[in-house]
């Protein structure tokens, strides 16, 4: 079912200290009745405190990444069974510094998305452009690539555990945010592209989040638009009263 969400990406940041004081601060500044649903990312050895500090509050945690294979001989990496077994149902993929520093492509991120949705969790799937291709006019094209490289294979029926990232790539920390017009113009061609490919039900239902210097003083204006389901939040996320303050512009 389409939702308003708000999600922190917390990316390598904030050790267990500052995990806890994050949290706390969050939770101190949660007074009113949220109308999204909250999601945050910590980084992996924070995630299972995160979850149990959580566990009271109308906040979900997701990891940011996670191994396509089940188990094996991968050092360093992070199994979907390992997330879920410390209550962790919800992955970020796709981000684009995961695309850009570690070279994950369309085909392995396929890979990713099936492992996570066979695990039934709930995969939040990141795509966006870089300012060249938009510069060139190719942002629509390129971003229906992403879409039909790393998603379109699933079934009608794993929609429902798909939540959409929208992120240019050039808006991500760089304090440059999209328009309203060109995020909501943005979203309202990605619902276009999966009705086509799917359904009218599936593209009505599906929640697209904006990211890209999502920020206190901008966020109502860009959640207004009506294909915009909330954010995806860098930066502002690890600002307690900040993040709030966005999750509260979700009306
Ligand atoms: C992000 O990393 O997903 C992001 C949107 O970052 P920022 O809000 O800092 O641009």
């Amino acid at each position: 079912m389409r939702k308003k969400i708000v999600a922190g990406n917390w990316k390598m940041n904030k050790n267990l200290a500052e995990t806890g004081e994050l949290i706390a601060a969050m939770k101190r500044n949660f007074e009113n009745a949220l109308e999204a649903d909250i999601i945050i990312a910590p980084t992996f050895t924070n995630l299972y405190y995160a979850f149990e500090e959580c566990k009271d509050l109308k906040v979900k945690v997701a990891a940011q990444n996670m191994h396509q294979e089940e188990q094996g001989a991968y050092t360093g990496e992070v199994s979907a069974d390992m997330l879920k077994s410390i209550g962790v149902e919800t992955v970020i993929l796709g981000h684009s510094e995961r695309r850009a520093h570690f070279g994950e492509t369309d085909a392995l991120l396929a890979k990713k998305v099936n492992t996570a949705l066979a695990h039934h969790m709930t995969v939040i799937f990141c795509f966006g452009e870089e300012l060249k291709d938009r510069k060139n006019k190719e942002h629509f094209s390129l971003v229906k690539h992403q879409l039909k490289n790393g998603l379109f294979h699933i079934k009608d029926e794993d929609w429902d555990n798909v939540i959409l990232a929208y992120e240019p790539v050039w808006a991500i920390g760089t304090g440059e945010t999209a328009s309203p017009e060109q995020a909501q113009e943005m979203h309202a061609f990605i619902r276009k592209t999966i009705s086509e490919a799917y359904s009218t039900k599936i593209s009505d239902n599906v929640s697209i989040l904006y990211g890209g210097s999502v920020k206190p003083n901008n966020a109502k204006e860009i959640f207004a638009k009506p294909d915009v389901d909330g954010g995806l939040i860098g930066g502002a996320s690890l600002d307690a009263k900040s993040f709030v303050t966005i999750a509260n512009a979700i009306s």
